[in-house]
């Protein structure tokens, strides 16, 4: 079983419609949604679920009325400011729920065990089935942090399902940006491949995400995607990757067939057969080919 993520560095470079087509492209795959503050795969993919989850990235404090003194050490010690004062009513004070950071400071101290101290819903995870394989997801609740945890769990899931079914991929979407969550969806997985656009923000971008991918040591490869709209903004992207060792696997073309898929709600490679479908039905064997040869050279 082979997994593989697929990251861009930012949104709204067309990398859940590239994963929706890979996930169409790959011979018994398994999916995993990691863009889990945005997720919109399901979108595409249509997914059943079949089993639903709480999520609990950590714990909050909640002072129980009917226990509490009013003693005010609580208040004293938290230093997130997340304990407030409830002027003129009883108990005196009151905990922000925003603002717990989850520490359990108060909870410990506080002289009568007035302070509940339990697991916080965060959000939900779900294994589904679609027409392609099983798929895990999941949905932040708003505001809700520890994205990074719930990205490791959905991983995680996708792997265990992908190994008990002897399926053959693991295609991963990974979150946007470099920070915990993308860190997160990277990590021990088998490769990376990179989606880009010629603009001076994917150029940035990109920059950045091959210095995570560098650091971790993972196998990359990059996919640009629209390379038409600026061809030499292209060639000097393909050749900052090639530089640092980063494979080129394909150039999609830009196409408004991409919107109208995702309107029909269908992987591209599903609706068309035009120029931009081969564009992507390229990429998927040029990286498996890739990987392929990677594979053999670690194993002579
Ligand atoms: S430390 Fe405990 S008893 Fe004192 S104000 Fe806070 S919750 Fe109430
Ligand atoms: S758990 Fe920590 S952050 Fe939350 S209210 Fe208590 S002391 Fe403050």
């Amino acid at each position: 079983m082979i997994e593989i993520t697929v990251i861009s560095g930012k949104g709204g470079t067309g990398k859940t419609s590239l994963v929706a087509s890979l996930t169409s492209l790959a011979p018994k795959p398994a999916v995993a949604d990691c863009d889990v503050d945005a997720a919109d795969l399901h979108l595409v993919l249509d997914p059943q679920v079949k089993e639903s989850h709480d999520f609990s990235g950590g714990k909050l404090a909640e002072i129980i009325p009917a226990k509490c003194n009013s003693c005010g050490k609580c208040y004293e010690l938290c230093r997130f400011g997340a304990v407030i004062k409830n002027e003129n009513k009883k108990p005196a004070y009151a905990i922000d729920p925003i603002s717990c950071e989850g520490c359990g400071v108060c909870s410990y101290f506080c002289p009568e065990k007035a302070i509940a101290f339990e697991p916080a819903i965060n959000g939900q995870w779900y294994i589904s089935e679609t027409r392609y394989g099983p798929m895990v997801h999941a949905k932040l609740g708003i505001a809700e942090e520890n994205s990074g945890k719930l990205v490791a769990l959905v991983r995680d899931q996708a792997k265990k399902i992908a190994e008990n079914k002897n399926l053959s991929y693991v295609i991963v979407d990974g979150p946007p940006g470099i920070g915990c969550p993308v860190i997160a969806s990277v990590t021990g997985t088998d490769y990376v491949l990179i989606v880009t656009e010629p603009t001076l923000s994917g150029e940035h971008d990109l920059a950045r995400v091959m210095e995570l991918v560098n650091y971790f040591k993972i196998p990359a490869f990059l996919c640009l995607n629209k390379h038409d709209i600026n061809p030499a903004m292209s060639d000097k992207i393909e050749n900052l990757a090639l530089n640092a060792g980063i494979k080129v696997v394909g150039r999609i073309r830009y196409d408004r067939a991409v919107t109208e898929a995702q309107i029909k709600k269908l992987p591209l490679v599903e609706f068309t057969d035009a120029p931009v479908a081969t564009d992507l039905k390229n990429v998927w064997n040029t990286l498996i080919h890739e990987i392929n040869l990677l594979q053999k050279g670690s194993h002579n």
